[in-house]
C-alpha cells in the first residue's frame, strides 16, 4: 500500500517551491468579514495583510504605501482558511509534492498530520519551510507519533508493549518535538494508561485511536484529549461494548492469530447494530462533551468501504501522481479483510454511525473536520476529501455555518495555536479564503474559491488555476 520508502524527503519538496513572499503586503478592499463563530456578516471592510499576519481590519482602512498591492474583492466574503484535522502527507518520498498545492486550490490552508513514514527531522524541515515562506503550502501540525504494541500496524511506529516502554517512548516524543502523542489499536490496557499518564506529565496531548482493547470509558477517565475516527462512538452506545472488548482482549490473550482477531473485529458491527441504544448512547455522548474530548469523525472514510467513489476521468483524480491512481486501482488488503457480513451490514452501519455522529455534535461533542486522506488511503483525496467531509456533515443535518466552525473555529483552538483561532481580526495569522457567494448558505461555493492567503501570501483565481493545471500536467 505505501508507495515508498522511508524518507529522502525536504529536498524533493523544492520542486514546488514558490516565491519568496514573507514581505509581502496586501490590502484586501470591500470583503463581507464571515464570522463563524456568531454566523455574522460584516460587508464593506478592508483587510490589511502584513507580514503572514492580519494587520488592520475595518471600513476605513487604506494604505497607499508602496509595495502595498491592492486587491479588490468587489464584496467577496471572506472565511478563515480550512483545517483538515487528520491527513497523512508523508506516507511516500513526494507525497508533498502534490499534497501541498491539492490543499491550497481546496482553500485548506491548516493540516494536522497523524502518521508519517517520513524522519521527524524532515518533517519539522519541511514545517519550516512553509513557516519561513520558501515553500507554498498549509500550515503543519505535526502529532503523528504513533505507538502502538509490538511489531506495530504500521512501519515506523513507535512500538510499546508495557508501561516502561509506554514512559519511554513518550519522553523521544517530547524530546523529538512532536505536538501530541498518538496512541493506536493494539496496545493493551496498562500500556495504554501508563502512556496517558506519561503525555500528560509531558504536557503533551494525547490524540488517536482508543486501543481495540480499552473502552471509551476509560479513555475518557485517562484524560484522552482527542479520538480519532467516529467508530468507537456507535461501539460505546451498544449495551454490549465491555463484552466485545472482553472478547478480545481473551483471544489475544490465548494468542489468537492476526485473522481470528479480524474475524472477531469484524463481528462488532452486526453486534452494534443490534445492540445500539439510544438512552444509553444520550448518556455516552453527554460524558465525551463534559470531557471536552474532541472528535475527529473522518466520516468519509466509508466512501472507500461502500464504493463510493469518483470517475477515474474526474478532474481529482487526475490531478494525482500517475502512480498514485495505479496504487488506487490494485486491491486492496482492507477491502479483501472485509467479510460478506460487514459488507451487507455497511449501509446499516453506515447510517448508524451518521445517525450517532448528529446526537454527538447535537449533545455538544466537540467535533474537528477530518479525512484521513492520504496517498496510502484510496480515493481519500487531499483536499477534496475535506469539502466531501463537511457537505456529509451538511447533508446529515448541521448547518453550513456549523460545519464550518469544525474546519475554521475549532482546530486551531484545539491545537492551541497562538497566532489563529478562526477570526479574522488584527494579529491573528492570515491565512483566508475569499469566495463569491455566502457560506453560511451553502458550502458550494468552497469549491471555487475567488483567492486563497495562506501565510499573508495572496493566490488569486488564476494563479489557483495555474496550480490545477499543473497538478494536472504531473499526473499526465
Ligand atoms: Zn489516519
Amino acid at each position: 500500500m505505501l508507495l515508498a520508502n522511508k524518507a529522502i524527503g525536504a529536498a524533493l519538496v523544492s520542486l514546488i517551491c514558490g516565491p519568496i513572499w514573507a514581505q509581502d503586503a496586501t490590502l484586501l478592499n470591500d470583503v463581507t468579514i464571515v464570522d463563524i463563530a456568531r454566523g455574522t456578516l460584516t460587508v464593506g471592510q478592508s483587510v490589511l495583510i502584513q507580514d503572514g499576519l492580519i494587520a488592520k481590519v475595518g471600513p476605513k482602512v487604506t494604505s497607499t504605501a508602496e509595495g502595498v498591492a491592492q486587491f479588490d474583492a468587489n464584496g467577496a466574503f471572506l472565511i478563515p482558511g480550512l483545517w483538515d484535522s487528520h491527513v497523512h502527507i508523508f506516507t511516500s518520498a513526494t507525497e508533498p509534492d502534490a499534497a501541498l498545492p491539492l490543499y491550497l486550490v481546496n482553500g485548506v490552508t491548516g493540516i494536522r498530520d497523524m502518521g508519517a513514514l517520513w524522519p521527524i527531522a524532515d518533517q519539522k524541515a519541511l514545517q519550516a519551510q512553509i513557516e519561513d515562506g520558501e515553500v507554498l503550502g498549509p500550515r503543519l501540525v505535526l502529532s503523528g507519533a504513533w505507538v502502538d504494541a509490538s511489531p506495530g500496524s504500521w512501519p515506523g511506529m513507535f512500538l510499546a508493549d508495557t508501561p516502561d516502554q509506554a514512559r519511554t517512548v513518550v519522553g523521544q516524543i517530547a524530546r523529538e518535538g512532536w505536538a501530541a502523542v498518538k496512541s493506536y489499536s493494539m496496545l493493551d490496557k496498562i500500556t495504554y494508561l501508563a502512556l496517558a499518564d506519561a503525555a500528560t506529565a509531558a504536557d503533551l496531548p494525547l490524540v488517536g485511536h482508543i486501543p481495540e482493547r480499552v473502552a471509551l470509558g476509560t479513555a475518557i477517565d485517562a484524560g484522552q484529549d482527542g479520538m480519532e475516527h467516529f467508530g468507537r462512538i456507535p461501539m460505546a452506545c451498544s449495551t454490549q461494548e465491555e463484552a466485545m472488548i472482553a472478547d478480545l482482549r481473551a483471544a489475544m490473550a490465548t494468542g489468537a492469530n492476526r485473522s481470528r482477531i479480524f474475524e472477531i473485529m469484524a463481528s462488532r458491527n452486526r453486534i452494534i447494530l443490534e445492540t445500539w441504544d439510544e438512552a444509553l448512547c444520550r448518556r455516552v455522548l453527554d460524558r465525551i462533551a463534559a470531557s471536552g474530548m474532541h472528535v475527529s469523525p473522518t466520516l468519509v472514510v466509508a466512501d472507500f468501504y461502500i464504493g463510493v467513489r469518483p470517475a477515474a476521468d474526474s478532474t481529482r483524480m487526475q490531478m494525482l501522481p500517475a502512480l498514485v491512481r495505479e496504487a488506487w486501482d490494485q486491491p486492496d488488503f482492507r477491502l479483501d479483510a472485509m467479510t460478506d457480513e460487514v459488507r451487507d451490514l455497511a449501509d446499516e452501519t453506515v447510517a448508524l454511525s451518521r445517525r450517532t455522529f448528529l446526537m454527538a455534535y447535537e449533545a455538544g461533542v466537540p467535533m474537528l473536520a477530518s479525512t484521513d486522506a492520504s496517498f496510502a488511503n484510496p480515493f481519500l483525496f487531499h483536499g477534496f476529501s475535506l469539502l466531501d467531509e463537511l457537505d456529509l456533515y451538511v447533508t446529515i443535518g448541521l448547518t453550513p455555518r456549523e460545519a464550518l466552525y469544525t474546519a475554521t473555529v475549532a482546530p486551531p483552538r484545539f491545537f492551541a495555536l497562538t497566532d489563529q483561532d478562526g477570526t479574522i481580526a488584527p494579529g491573528r495569522r492570515a491565512d483566508l479564503v475569499l469566495l463569491d457567494a455566502n457560506p453560511l448558505e451553502g458550502l458550494a461555493t468552497l469549491r471555487d474559491p475567488v483567492a486563497v492567503i495562506v501565510g499573508g501570501h495572496v493566490i488569486a483565481h488564476s494563479a489557483l488555476q495555474a496550480m490545477r493545471a499543473a497538478l494536472i500536467e504531473a499526473g499526465e
